[in-house]
Order: C-alpha cells, then sequence, then structure tokens
C-alpha cells in the first residue's frame, strides 16, 4: 500500500481544507515549532483507526476537532482523507471491503455524535479499516510511524529495552513467545 494523498478538514490546527500530495519516495515536513507537523501524522494515525486519545496528545476522542482560538471559533467536525494505492497482494484475509487499485479512507467525527468511517463511499466499521491496514506495514499501531520523542525513548533507553524495541519493529516480538512456550513443554 503506498499513500498519495492526505486531505484535513477541521482537525486539530488544520483548521481549512488542506490538501497534501505523497509523492513517491521520502516526504519531508519543515516549519517552525508549532505549525502542525506531528498532527499531520497524527492525522494518518487517527484514520487509520487510533483509538487512544493519549496517543493523540488529547483528553478525549473530540479533542482532535479544531478547538477555535482568539481570532476563529471552534469547529464541529474533523474530517481526514487518505488516498492509497494498493497492490494485488494487499487483500487481507478476511476482509470486507472489495479490492480496488485505488482505495480513499476517510474518518469524520462530529461533537457528540462519535466518529465514521468510509472506505470509496461506503459506510464501514472502525475494525474494517483496522484489518485493512494491518497487514500493510500501516495501520494505527505501525512501528512505521515514529511519533516525535520516540528516537530519543530508542537513545536513552537500557540495551534490553532497545533490543525489544527493535524485535517489535521487525515483527519478531511474537516468536520469542512461542519458543518459551516451546520450551517449557
Ligand atoms: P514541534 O516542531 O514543536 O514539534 P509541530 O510542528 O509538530 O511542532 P504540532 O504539535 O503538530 O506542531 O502542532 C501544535 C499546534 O497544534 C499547537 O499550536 C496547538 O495549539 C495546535 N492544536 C492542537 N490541537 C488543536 C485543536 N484541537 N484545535 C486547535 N489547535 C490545535
Ligand atoms: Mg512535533
Amino acid at each position: 500500500m503506498r499513500l498519495k494523498r492526505l486531505k484535513l478538514a477541521g482537525f486539530k490546527s488544520f483548521v481549512d481544507p488542506t490538501e497534501l500530495r505523497i509523492e513517491q519516495g521520502l516526504t519531508g515536513i519543515v516549519g517552525p515549532n508549532g505549525c502542525g507537523k506531528s498532527n499531520l501524522l497524527e492525522a494518518l494515525r487517527w484514520t487509520m483507526g487510533e483509538s487512544s486519545p493519549k496517543s493523540m496528545r488529547g483528553g478525549g476522542m473530540e479533542d482532535v476537532i479544531f478547538a477555535g482560538t482568539d481570532a476563529r471559533p471552534s469547529r464541529d467536525f474533523a474530517e481526514v482523507s487518505i488516498l492509497a494505492e494498493r497492490q494485488e497482494g494487499d487483500q487481507p484475509e478476511g476482509s470486507t471491503i472489495p479490492f480496488e487499485s485505488e482505495v480513499e479512507v476517510v474518518r469524520r467525527i462530529e461533537r457528540g455524535a462519535g466518529s465514521a468511517y468510509r472506505v470509496n463511499g461506503r459506510d464501514v466499521r472502525a475494525k474494517d479499516v483496522a484489518l485493512l491496514f494491518a497487514d500493510a506495514a500501516t495501520g494505527a499501531h505501525s512501528p512505521a510511524l515514529v511519533s516525535q520523542g520516540k528516537i530519543g525513548a530508542v537513545v536513552s533507553a537500557k540495551p534490553t529495552e532497545r533490543r525489544q524495541m527493535l524485535e517489535e519493529a521487525a515483527g519478531i516480538a511474537g516468536l520469542h513467545v512461542r519458543r518459551k512456550d516451546a520450551e517449557q513443554k
């Protein structure tokens, strides 16, 4: 799966509709402190199904909605769309979302009404979206999305902790559990 475009409206500091094209290769986002760089990463994670307000640096789920400033009133909803390109092998087993070469995932939250997901225009459940991203090295909890502060945590971690992080990133953490299990038999 390759991400091609991110669209935001009313999400955190991105109150006005904003569209970002993601080209092939490495994408860098630069700007002064507080301009919204981390908010963009959170928009990706949120749309992929993040359900923990804490990992979105908020107290409640509705904290992702533009809260207003001195100059502008708050909004009643936030909406983020991810456009991605899929390859034939991308279809996770058991997925309820039919394979199409391009997929648009939209998540929208309204004050007092909760959030909802759409994939290529059809209403889907949160778990359908989670499954769609699960096998694609993307997803809300993917080691491919590294939050601010995490690099520092890797540098200052004890060697055993660092090994655990690397094993999680490499997707082999589960092997140790199974090996221990086998040794005890
Ligand atoms: P740094 O370089 O310091 O890491 P950054 O570019 O990553 O900065 P972000 O943390 O993405 O910046 O953006 C922080 C800004 O987003 C703050 O100004 C904060 O007030 C604003 N913000 C966060 N949530 C909301 C919200 N719900 N409504 C309005 N503004 C918000
Ligand atoms: Mg930041």
